[in-house]
């Protein structure tokens, strides 16, 4: 089967970069499963997890959202945060909601509020996907 070059990138450096069949992506508008042939596409992605998806095994990370870009057989995601499932600080994420949630509520103006419900949903991101690594596990 044809493959796929999937590249992450966030702002602290390049988190993949390698050969896949397949990978599902949280887009604004919905989950997207990119398999090769996949028609050229630049949509925005919106905090959670990503599947990739390899010979007989499965990667799993979370985003707090970003880019993907299909351009062929390539697969370009440009992301503000990736973490693999398995080093997702759980207890980190649950503070996060906590505080996100705290701030949410004491938010003086749109900006702090949006600025909050921003991290809301990182840290809920990230409970969601360590938390279904776990079951898995
Ligand atoms: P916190 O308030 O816990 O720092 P945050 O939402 O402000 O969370 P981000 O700005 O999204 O954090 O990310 C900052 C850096 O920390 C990124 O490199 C991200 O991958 C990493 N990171 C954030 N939360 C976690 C977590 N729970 N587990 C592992 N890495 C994390």
């Amino acid at each position: 089967m044809a493959e796929l070059t999937l590249e992450l990138v966030t702002p602290e450096g390049t988190v993949l970069s390698e050969e896949v069949e397949g990978v599902s992506l949280p887009t604004t508008t919905g989950e997207i499963t990119v398999l090769p042939g996949h028609e050229p596409l630049v949509v925005p992605i919106k905090p959670g997890e990503i599947r990739i998806h390899k010979k007989g095994a499965r990667e799993y990370l979370v985003t707090s959202g970003g880019w993907v870009e299909v351009t062929g057989a390539i697969v370009r995601v440009l992301a503000d945060t990736a973490e693999h499932a398995e080093s997702i600080d759980e207890s980190r994420a649950q503070e996060a909601v906590k505080r996100a949630q705290k701030l949410k509520t004491e938010a003086a103006d749109d900006v702090a509020f949006a600025d909050a419900a921003a991290a809301l949903e990182r840290a809920l991101a990230r409970v969601r996907v360590a938390t279904k690594r776990r079951r898995r596990a």
